[in-house]
């Protein structure tokens, strides 16, 4: 006996994932389990609701899903379980053409579905672990802020102070007997900081201290911030500082045409463990005076290909906002120069120095060229309700904010640490920009340096998984910046095929190029005339 239905389906008007769904729905199994009773009138009721609802998908995807997962499980067709063939091909033409893009059930539920799920399965480790492989200063509020508690009692410290930038500095952490006072470290810990500090200075901010967990062994805060006898121990050469050879006047570093630096201070919040510029920042502190600036600013006003200019330190933001002001305004009357950076890593250190008037000195700046805040952020745990505060300010009176992380061990040399990161740094208002390898330059942090395919690796894992906007480029400082990523093109024929590589699953893709030939053939509108 025919179907009386068949000959109203139109079988062309379904597409290839239809039929591949289709076929695999059908096709024959060595071995058969029952299906419960329970499972055919799921499906049966499924399909009730479809043929009755008017602009509803999912229902039909709930009834092609709950006859696929019963074809892997028992083995059984729709037909065993008595489905007719021609109402799942009606409903399989419905799908496509209720759908706005034209999607057919066979495509969401044969391909779409199972690719995002594996998708899915990408990030399962990151979410179920995140929070206790790369905490977050959010995540550990609890106990930062038990911390503060203890440090402002054994500082003598009052809120006030707490809560401002010149409190901050004041009470600044500067001995291995002072870091013991609010910190339980081993006295070993205490004879090497000391060992150290008399070559390298050590200031950690107590705002910054708050976020070094107790009993931590390789806290990432405690490894930027205190310095240990490995500076000093470290074997190897240190190569000279690079920047006489890229000094074209007092303050200026220029390695390109287009962009410049003017070392503003040499003055910092804090002493980073692994600072380029260590014998730079290890002097006295110094401010300059308005002469300086003025030969600085001088070589700027006559040199016309410079248009971006970036005020850095030491941390711009040691200076104070009227040294700023003043530089913002000189700056912003030089014609060529249409764009300005500054550069400070204060926010994370002493969220407290974002305060009114600087905010509204950015924003005078920022309306008349725009103004980029970079910054340097290389742990979760430096993202705290604080920083992300300030941030959120900075945001409205900037053009943007970038990040600028140095690559380092035991503080983000892990996929859920910099995932997490650069996540974190997004939600607050932060685009990561650039990931550094850590410098060869310098032996006393070389315990902290991490293999370039490390770095490589880590990057690489960001992309299909992380948003687009999130990954920071890898490069090295040499010179000059030099971009370290691996390559994931490569060419089969001259000038045709390129294979491409998905870095987050390893399969190659071809990718047919536009051919030199065709592409210098004349191209003009007047064909047309
Ligand atoms: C980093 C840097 C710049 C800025 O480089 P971008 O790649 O444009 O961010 C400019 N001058 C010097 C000396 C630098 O070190
Ligand atoms: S803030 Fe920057 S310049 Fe200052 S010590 Fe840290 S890495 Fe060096």
């Amino acid at each position: 006996m025919q179907c009386s239905q068949t000959n109203s389906v139109d079988l062309k008007k379904l597409d290839k994932f239809d039929i591949k769904l289709f076929e695999l729905l059908y096709s024959s199994s060595k071995s058969k389990t029952e299906v419960s009773q329970k499972e055919i009138d799921e499906v049966k009721e499924w399909l009730e609701i479809s043929k009755t609802s008017i602009r509803l998908t999912n229902p039909m995807v709930q009834l092609f899903v709950k006859l696929k997962t019963i074809k892997e499980n028992h083995g059984a067709t729709p037909k065993d379980i008595g489905i007719d063939k021609d109402e799942l091909y009606l409903m399989a033409i419905k799908h496509k053409r209720t759908d706005e893009h034209a999607v057919s059930v066979g495509g969401r539920v044969y391909s779409a579905l199972p690719i995002a799920k594996t998708a899915n399965a990408r990030v399962q480790n990151y979410l179920n672990n995140h929070k206790k492989d790369a905490p977050s200063g959010f995540d550990l509020q609890k106990q930062i802020k038990r911390n503060r508690k203890k440090i402002q009692e054994k500082l003598k410290m009052s809120d006030e102070d707490w809560d401002s930038y010149g409190g901050q500095i004041k009470y600044a952490i500067r001995s291995g007997e002072q870091l013991a006072q609010i910190l339980d470290i081993p006295q070993k810990l205490i004879d090497d900081i000391q060992r150290v500090v008399g070559v390298f200075r050590m200031r950690i901010s107590p705002y910054y201290a708050s976020l070094i967990m107790p009993n931590v062994v390789n806290d990432p805060i405690l490894i930027q911030s205190v310095p240990t006898g490995d500076m000093i121990d470290n074997k190897g050469i240190n190569i000279e500082p690079v920047a006489s050879d890229h000094s074209p006047a007092r303050l200026i570093d220029q390695f390109y045409p287009r962009v410049l630096t003017i070392k503003a201070t040499n003055m910092c919040a804090m002493f980073c463990t692994y600072c380029l510029r260590l014998d730079h920042i290890s002097d006295k502190d110094w401010v300059s005076s308005k002469n300086t600036y003025e030969e600085a600013l001088n070589y700027i006003r006559g040199n016309t290909t410079v248009r971006d200019v970036l005020i850095t330190g030491g941390d711009a933001l040691a200076l104070s906002n009227k040294r700023l002001e003043y530089l913002f305004e000189e700056l912003d009357k030089i014609p060529h120069v249409k764009i300005k950076r500054i550069g400070s890593r204060i926010p994370v250190m002493t969220p407290q120095r974002i305060d009114d008037k600087f905010l509204e000195i950015c924003a005078k700046s920022n309306a008349i060229k725009p103004l980029r805040f970079v910054t340097q952020i290389n742990t979760p745990q430096e993202m705290t309700p604080e920083v992300h505060e300030a941030f959120k300010k900075l945001s409205k009176v900037t053009s943007a904010i970038l990040n600028q992380s140095v690559l380092l061990r035991g503080v983000n040399d892990t996929q859920n640490k910099m995932w997490k990161l650069v996540e974190l740094l997004q939600e607050s208002y932060i685009r990561p920009y650039y990931l550094f390898n850590c410098s060869f330059r310098n032996p006393e942090f070389g315990h902290l340096r991490v293999p370039i395919s490390v770095g490589r690796d880590l990057v690489e894992s960001m992309y299909g998984n992380i948003a687009g906007d999130a990954i920071p480029r890898y490069l090295a400082t040499a010179g000059g910046k030099i971009p370290l990523h691996r390559d994931n093109v490569s060419q089969v024929n001259e000038g045709s095929d390129y294979i491409l590589k998905k870095p987050w699953d390893g399969t190659e893709v071809s990718y047919p190029d536009m051919s030199m030939e065709e592409y210098n053939k004349p191209f003009s509108f007047d064909k047309y005339k």
